[in-house]
């Protein structure tokens, strides 16, 4: 039906009302419902003639669905769609199209000032002057913490990237398979 599960009321052992036995006939032809259900539409169906009639109505139309031969798809089908989507709708559709990653994964999440190149390569500046400066001056015990925070900027935009990459690596295995 529409992919839903229906339930007639699960919790409620009474008689089926008509309603419930009309909206539930299919999965009842279909033998997807529990057996305490199925039972439920048996008894009512046994003394209903509505739904009686309803019920032999589908159970012909299923049968009669059932005969029908399998259509083929033509081999031209996909180029015959796509041939008949203008070019314009196509491209308004990009968005759509491209890779959906988690909102922290999208460049724009660090603020641009996370992201310049100026920020970034100043801070590896202070990172590598900070090293040095330990290394060679035997400096203040804060020059580790200034090497490790001018490092921040760059390493969270390439995680990012990384992200991306691994985000992306995923669903075209997933579309492979
Ligand atoms: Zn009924």
């Amino acid at each position: 039906m529409n992919g839903k599960e229906f339930d007639p009321g699960l919790e409620n052992d009474g008689p089926l009302t008509c309603h419930d036995c009309q909206g539930g006939l299919q999965e009842y032809l279909d033998g997807t419902l529990a057996k305490k259900q199925s039972l439920r539409f048996f008894l009512h169906l046994r003394d209903c003639s509505d739904c009686q009639e309803n019920h032999a109505t589908m159970q012909g139309l299923f049968e009669m669905l059932d005969t029908l031969p399998a259509c083929e798809v033509p081999a031209d089908f996909d180029d015959a769609i796509l041939a008949s989507v203008p070019y314009a709708s196509y491209k308004e559709m990009e968005p759509l199209r491209r890779e959906r990653v988690p909102v922290y994964l999208e460049e724009h999440f660090l603020p641009q000032l996370v992201r310049s190149r100026v920020t970034r390569w100043s801070g590896l500046g202070v990172t590598i002057a900070s090293v040095v400066a330990a290394v060679a001056l035997d400096g203040p015990a804060w020059l580790p913490i200034s090497a490790a925070v001018g490092l921040v900027p760059e390493l969270l935009v390439r995680l990012q990237g990384l992200g991306r990459r691994v985000v992306s690596m995923g669903s075209a295995g997933r579309a492979e398979s």
